[in-house]
């Protein structure tokens, strides 16, 4: 029987899916894809020995090399979960390998920069469809990943105007059948939206964080014994994997320049109201920001807050 509000499709959907990088999102998609009846073989490749044994322990796949180009040989559809920065190698190395017909995508959270590093190095007749599924923890590896990471989360696709519209489905398909609803968009806008949704965010983390790691020992400790809410959230996005971000500020380079610019601005006049007591212009700005917290609630994409007793 069918489960309600769950598209149905054909199973398996693809033949065989090749997904390239095991960690966080690629072990998450090859569980969510067996548990999902979406492919008769799943081939699994990773850079190193260690985390291949992980894999296979994990029983994540079907196949497992440390060869990418025999993963994606013969794959109906190729996902790369592997960090921006490995995006260009990985596409060059099995670009040799890919049969005609055969769609590659990704997981990116940039995607301007998957269409310039993989768009040269693809044969004819193998279809590209940048996709990015924005759901993630704080944690990397394989073990980190679970079926259910991708329930009721937007993923972008962001094809360009050659993409191929059956390819597109495909994908479609694919993460609406992982449980995510799908949104197709122009890859500068992506970059855009993703920049100050996720990016800046985790920026912030980093700075906010990392003022606190510079400061004394003493100081330092009573930091973590009295962190309330806001200081842990921020420790937890901070515990973020380093390369997966240094890979993001690198490749969403011009949309984060932008938004960190403007968010300067702010920061700045935010500072020289407090130091001149312009009151009225600090109850105006907090009592603003207000209306972005309701309408993300409004738009169901978090629950309404109930507010812990030993916060302030
Ligand atoms: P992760 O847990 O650190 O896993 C990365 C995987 O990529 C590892 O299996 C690693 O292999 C493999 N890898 C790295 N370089 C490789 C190469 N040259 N060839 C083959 N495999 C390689 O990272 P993740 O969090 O899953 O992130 C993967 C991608 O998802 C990134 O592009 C990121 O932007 C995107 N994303 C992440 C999140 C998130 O919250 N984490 C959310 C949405 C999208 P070894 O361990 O063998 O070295």
């Amino acid at each position: 029987m069918s489960q309600p509000n769950k598209p149905i499709f054909e199973r398996p959907m693809f033949e065989r899916i090749a997904i390239i990088g095991i960690g966080l999102i690629g072990s998450s998609l090859a569980r969510a894809v067996r548990e999902h009846g979406l492919a008769g073989h799943i081939a699994i490749a990773t850079r190193s020995n260690q985390t291949l044994e992980k894999a296979e322990k994990l029983g994540l796949g079907d196949s497992y090399t440390t060869d990418a180009a025999l993963a994606a040989a013969d794959a109906d559809l190729v996902v790369l979960c592997v960090p921006l920065g490995s995006i260009g190698v990985v596409g060059k190395a099995i670009s040799g390998a890919l049969k005609s017909g055969a769609i590659i995508s990704d997981v990116g959270s940039s995607k301007t920069s998957v269409i310039k590093d993989l768009g040269g190095s693809l044969p004819d007749g193998v279809h590209l469809v940048p996709a990015h599924p924005v759901a993630g923890t704080e944690f990397s590896g394989p073990e980190a990943g679970y079926a259910s990471l991708f329930d009721g989360h937007w993923c972008v696709l962001t094809p360009t105007a050659d993409t191929n519209m059956d390819a597109v489905k495909k994908v479609r398909g694919l993460w609406e059948a992982c449980g995510m609803k799908v949104e197709e968009m122009d890859a500068a806008h992506h970059d855009q939206v993703l920049a100050i949704t996720s990016h800046l965010p985790q920026l912030i983390a980093y700075t906010i964080v990392g003022t606190a790691t510079d400061m004394e020992d003493d100081s330092k400790r009573e930091i973590m014994k009295y962190s309330a809410g806001g200081f842990r959230d921020f420790t937890r996005i901070a515990a973020s994997d380093p390369v997966m971000w240094r890979d993001v500020c690198l490749k969403n380079k011009d949309a984060i320049l932008d938004i960190l610019g403007r968010f300067s601005q702010d920061l700045n006049n935010l500072q020289r109201a407090i130091s001149n007591d312009e009151g009225d212009f600090l109850e105006t700005m907090f009592s603003r920001t207000r209306e972005i917290r309701s309408g993300i609630i409004e738009m169901g994409q978090d629950k309404p807050d109930i507010k812990p007793k030993d916060q302030t």
